[in-house]
């Protein structure tokens, strides 16, 4: 077998020629088609508003400053995710509060973001949506309301989710005051580098407009246009966090095919969980949310746990498979182990069990839509022989 790569975004004839006919037409940055994929991403996950960035942690900084989140202020992180859902608030001199995550799930402990909303004053919550798992938005919003806190969710898993929130079946998209999508080449839509922010809220929409682009008053990306004038006015010191076209041709052809490559993914989770249900050593994360009626799972992750006292356990594993050609990768690094979060919030391992738990476990497989029947069946037999 050749080797597996643990990701391979899906690009197709119709993503090339959409990026070659923007190159021919020669508008490089932020225009016309960066507004129409803006356009199509709010219909498709049924918000009012979507502001296009360079990342995923551009809409998330951008969220927070909107939001008035400044120096001092507390905003509450999980443990398991990556550096940037905390690592945005000390860009504005707030300050993360990280909580330790559910191991049967790997997201925020709720009971726990109870407690720490009902003993400090919170400005805002970032919850991950670990995988492609949606998190219990009916309790965290519940929460949100009565302790006076914002919600922004980090949503870089999703595409495509869908949630049951107060009754009603729903995309991810418009439930948190914002909701922030990661078009990063390992995510289910791949453009390179991008971001999306969704929002009900005008205003916070409008402010994040504005400070994408240098503070610039509006529409300045029009400026050498027919329509655009030289004149324009800085209100504010913004950042340069613009997407532009070429990424924006892609993301539109990206979405078309969103759903067909989400149910892709969901086909490989089935064979998965069909060929490795019996495994010893080996459980599946999220397993039981394949055919939920409540949560349309994205399946951006596929996470087996593998048991620490087996043959070496986790590290070993990832090397035997990497020998026997299959990339494989490890989501997350708990945020208490890097040097820079366990110093600056001087953490504890042992406060964060869940975490701990998982990390020593886990392993994410490939699941993409061009693995093809072939390596799925030579993935599961391979880890079947390895831990036989
Ligand atoms: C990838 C990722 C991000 C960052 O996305 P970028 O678009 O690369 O900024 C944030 N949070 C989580 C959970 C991610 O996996």
């Amino acid at each position: 077998m050749e080797f597996i790569p643990f990701h391979r975004p899906h690009i197709d004839k119709k993503d090339i020629e959409a990026v070659s006919k923007v190159l021919e037409a020669g508008w490089l940055t932020m225009g016309k088609k960066v507004i129409e994929f803006e356009q199509a991403f709010k219909n498709y996950v049924k918000s009012s508003n979507a502001v296009s960035v360079n990342s995923c942690t551009a809409a998330m900084h951008l969220a927070l400053e909107a939001m008035g989140i400044g120096e001092g202020d507390l905003v509450v992180v999980p443990d398991l995710t990556f550096t940037a859902t905390a690592e945005v608030t000390f860009y504005l001199k707030a300050r993360p509060i990280i909580i330790d995550v559910d191991p049967n799930t790997g997201l925020i402990d709720l009971n726990m973001l109870e407690d720490t909303v009902k003993k400090y004053k919170i400005k805002a919550c970032i919850p991950v949506h670990y995988g492609g798992l949606l998190c219990n938005m009916d309790a965290i919003m519940d929460l949100s309301e009565k302790y006076g806190f914002k919600v922004i969710e980090d949503a870089a898993h999703c595409l495509p989710s869908q949630i049951t929130y107060r009754g009603q079946k729903r995309p991810v998209g418009s439930i948190g005051h914002v909701t922030c999508f990661s078009f990063y080449a390992t995510k289910t839509i791949a453009i390179g580098e991008g971001g999306m922010a969704t929002t009900e809220d005008d205003k916070i929409a409008n402010r994040m407009r504005i400070m994408r682009l240098h503070g610039i008053d509006k529409d300045s990306w029009k400026r050498y246009t027919k329509e655009g004038s030289w004149f324009y006015q800085v209100v504010s010191p913004g950042y340069k966090y613009n997407m532009t076209d070429p990424q924006a041709a892609l993301g539109l052809t990206q979405l078309k095919k969103c759903d067909w490559m989400g149910d892709r993914r969901r086909y490989i989770a089935q064979r998965y969980i069909e060929g490795l249900s019996d495994t010893e050593g080996i459980s599946i994360l999220h397993k039981k949310w394949l055919n939920s009626s409540e949560i349309l799972h994205s399946w951006h992750l596929f996470v087996i746990l593998i048991d620490p006292t087996i043959n070496g356990g986790r590290n070993r594993f990832i090397e035997d498979l990497k020998n026997q050609n299959i990339g494989t990768s490890v989501h997350f690094i708990p945020l208490h182990r890097h040097p820079f979060y366990r110093k600056e919030l001087k953490l504890d391992s042992n406060n964060f069990p869940g975490a701990e738990y998982l990390f020593e476990r886990i392993v994410s497989l490939p699941i993409y839509p061009s693995l093809e029947d072939s390596h799925i069946e030579y993935i599961i037999k391979t880890i079947k022989d390895l831990l036989q």
